[in-house]
């Protein structure tokens, strides 16, 4: 099911479900089935108990379970069904029973080897499945709690496996004709579940979201969705609200984590701001105003974090280290010797190299018309060179205080058109808006998500218009 599916033309209930409501027919049929399976384990099991054991043919041989070889004919299955997740790897005792497949529970301590050891598996065999490829690489990564399904033919030899890293996926490990391996990592895709919740701000905007029961890690990405138009550590104001739609992530009626958000708004000072996430058919995702412009600016306002601006853009100072005065066409930002160095924007790097005073420096060309420099870097970032292609937030560089520095400090400079502008209060330029041919597509696929915002049926929320349109 697809909450884009959903029909939000009708007068209904809005459609912010809650997993609860998802518990219709399929789901008794599913539990239905599983226990009839579970019902035919049970008789199976019992009837090899009394059966077959007697004669022989399908006994244990050691009354040490670790130590003992199964003694069934194997069959080898010939295909893995992706669909529905194996119910074998969550019921180890139905699995071992049904079949000759012998399912471990992992516990503190356990390695591959270890597992492979118990099941009568030789050291050669864990070496090749270990290293066979990056998708078995995860059986070096077992977790205590997970569990390992291995069917083991009667020369010891590993017929098959599977694992599953986490719930998303299931590895798939196979013996050839030719006595090869192979792999195949299934996907089991989580269902989105699209939730909404509000708050206002008393206190703080962390404060708001424990009261309204809203995870950590999606106030974060709310406080980054807005950070371009709000100063979370300044503008914020008692009274001011926001409303988020967001997805929760399920497999099987169970909550595995919380995923992006979909929408949201925030009245800051009683200026309304929206934003919502736009996916492009190229595959080219990100938070764009109800109006199709980026919720980004092309720049980022500073490019160290965790850093105080030390010396700001003035037109003439007095030089510290040279002893007179002189304008300081940049911004200072005193951090941490090693402190990270961010491009602003996404551009090509024009220079990089020691230049006088400015000491080790990389300048920043993006587009034709700006231009910025980072200067005193302790060092420079690994694979920063001239000509590289640069990302928004990529690391260039570290904080230092080579060439003309009292201490430690990154020398910030905004160029347009060649002419230093105060990286302070420069207009900064938005980043690319929707492009035009795909306008339609971002117009029907952001009304479903804008519709589940309820923030704006509130009267003092409803006369306002986003200013960021
Ligand atoms: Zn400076």
């Amino acid at each position: 099911m697809s909450y884009l599916d959903l029909d939000f033309k009708s007068r209904q209930a809005p459609p912010i479900l809650r997993p609860k409501r998802r518990t219709s027919s399929p789901f008794h049929i599913n539990r239905l089935i599983r226990g009839l399976t579970a019902l035919l384990t049970l008789i199976g099991a019992v009837y090899l108990f009394l059966f077959l054991l007697p004669d022989g043919s399908a006994r244990i041989e050691d009354s040490n379970l670790k130590q003992s070889r199964l003694h069934y004919s194997v069959l080898l299955p010939s295909k893995i069904d992706s669909e529905p997740l194996p119910e074998s790897l969550q019921n180890p005792v139905q699995d071992s029973i049904a079949s000759a497949w012998k399912s471990v529970q992992i516990k503190s301590g356990d390695t591959l080897a270890s597992i492979f050891s118990d099941a009568g598996l030789d050291a050669t065999t864990t070496y090749k499945v270990a290293n066979l490829n990056e998708q078995t690489k995860k059986l070096t990564r077992i977790r205590p709690g997970q569990h390992i399904s291995m069917l083991v033919d009667d020369d010891n030899k590993l017929v098959s496996l599977k694992y599953m890293p986490d719930l998303t996926q299931t590895l798939v490990l196979e013996r050839q004709q030719d006595d090869s391996l192979s792999s195949d990592l299934l996907h089991h895709p989580l269902e989105p579940i699209p939730v909404y919740k509000s708050g206002e701000i008393t206190s703080s905007l962390f404060e708001a979201a424990a009261k309204s029961d809203i995870p950590e890690n999606i106030i974060m990405e709310l406080a980054g969705i807005f950070g371009w138009d709000i100063d979370f550590a300044l503008d914020i104001r008692k009274g001011d609200r926001f409303g988020i739609v967001y997805n929760e992530l399920y497999k099987d009626g169970v909550k595995i984590r919380n995923g992006k958000i979909l929408a949201a708004e925030f009245v800051n000072n009683g200026k309304l701001y929206k934003a919502v996430y736009y996916t492009d058919p190229k595959g080219e995702s990100g938070y764009f105003t109800p109006e199709g412009k980026s919720m980004r600016k092309a720049f980022l306002r500073s490019p160290v974090k965790f850093s105080r601006i030390s010396s700001r853009f003035t037109r003439k100072r007095w030089h510290p280290v040279l002893s007179k005065w002189r304008s300081h066409k940049g911004v200072d930002y005193a951090a941490a010797r090693g402190t990270p160095i961010r491009a602003s924007g996404d551009g090509k790097v024009k220079f990089k190299g020691t230049k006088g005073g400015y000491g080790k420096t990389v300048f920043i060309q993006h587009g034709n018309k700006y231009t910025t420099v980072y200067a005193h870097m302790s060092r420079y970032a690994r694979g920063i060179k001239k000509g590289k292609r640069i990302k928004q937030g990529q690391v260039i560089g570290y904080v230092g205080s080579t060439g003309l520095a009292t201490g430690p400090h990154l020398h910030y400079e905004f160029r347009v058109h060649g002419t230093h502008r105060n990286p302070l209060t420069v207009k900064l330029p938005a980043a690319e808006p929707i492009d035009k041919a795909y306008k339609t597509h971002f117009n029907q696929q952001i009304k479903t998500y804008l519709s589940m915002l309820h923030l704006m049926k509130d009267e003092t929320v409803a006369s306002l218009k986003p200013v960021n349109e």
